[in-house]
């Protein structure tokens, strides 16, 4: 089998695909994949990488224009069309590279971010982002005399956002992020519902007042991409339909 593999040098500014042929074996990766190729065909292949187990976050990337995690997408699969995730189209994911799905997987770095060399993206500005939304616990007792309850329907809502790994998967899906980089995006917005609706917090109307805006809860199109991508579940849009819901009912307008 092959892979397609963009190219690029943040130095020279020069950007092109090299086809690599492999041979496939039973269960490989996409990032068993790429090591293969640097330690076989060329070392000099950049890519990130850290816990190899959808753990980190670190091997998003875009495979055949689905933003996915490297180490948990098979290649068999991928051949054999399996599991495809229909995406709303934009301009960071759009059909403009010839491959060969049959027998190619075409791989490249996730949309939206500045590239930096070959597979790897700056993610400054995603971390920029995020830092926004300030996500850390604001408690409403710095040191509980006990434990804090909470019934298991809020706990149950409440995981659904907390199992984020900040691997951008989502904003490089997000037709949004990628026609506004000020946008703070489905990964900073998730994680902004899920300390608003933590019933351990001190004042959730200011967390949800502080995405108010275009570049908040309503700048969101409702594509979807987010849900549709997330490694581990996550719905960003969920979260930023409900808070934008809340807010009418505060009677109160964007910012
Ligand atoms: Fe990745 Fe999902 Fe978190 Fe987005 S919400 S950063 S896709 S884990």
């Amino acid at each position: 089998m092959k892979l397609k593999v963009f190219r690029f040098d943040r130095e020279n500014e020069e950007s092109h695909y090299d086809t690599f042929e492999i041979e496939s074996l039973p269960g490989m990766t996409v990032l068993s994949a790429l090591f293969k190729i640097q330690e076989e065909l060329d070392d000099s292949l950049a890519f990130r990488y850290s816990c190899r187990g959808a753990v980190c976050g670190n091997c998003a990337m875009l495979i055949n224009r689905i933003p996915a995690l490297a180490c948990r997408t098979r290649i068999e699969p991928l051949l054999k069309g399996e599991g495809k995730i229909k995406l709303k189209p934009f301009s960071g994911i759009e059909d403009t590279v010839s491959w060969n799905p049959e027998n190619e997987v075409l791989v490249e770095p996730l949309p939206s971010l500045p590239k930096v060399k070959d597979l790897i993206v700056d993610m400054d500005k995603f971390f920029e982002l995020y830092r926004t939304v300030e996500p850390t616990f604001k408690p409403v007792f710095e040191s509980p005399k006990k434990e804090q309850l909470m019934q298991p329907d809020a706990v149950k809502e409440l995981e659904k956002y907390t199992n984020c790994i900040l691997c951008a998967a989502c904003v490089g899906s997000c037709p949004v992020s990628g026609k506004n980089i000020n946008y703070m995006g489905p990964a900073a917005l998730a994680k902004l519902y899920r300390f608003h609706i933590d019933p351990r917090e001190a004042d959730a109307e200011s967390r949800l007042m502080l995405a108010n805006s275009k570049l908040g809860w309503w700048g969101c199109e409702f594509h979807a991409n987010c849900k549709a991508v997330c490694p581990k579940g996550v719905p960003p849009i969920e979260g930023i339909a409900k808070a934008r819901k809340e807010i009418k009912e505060l009677g109160k307008k964007p910012d």
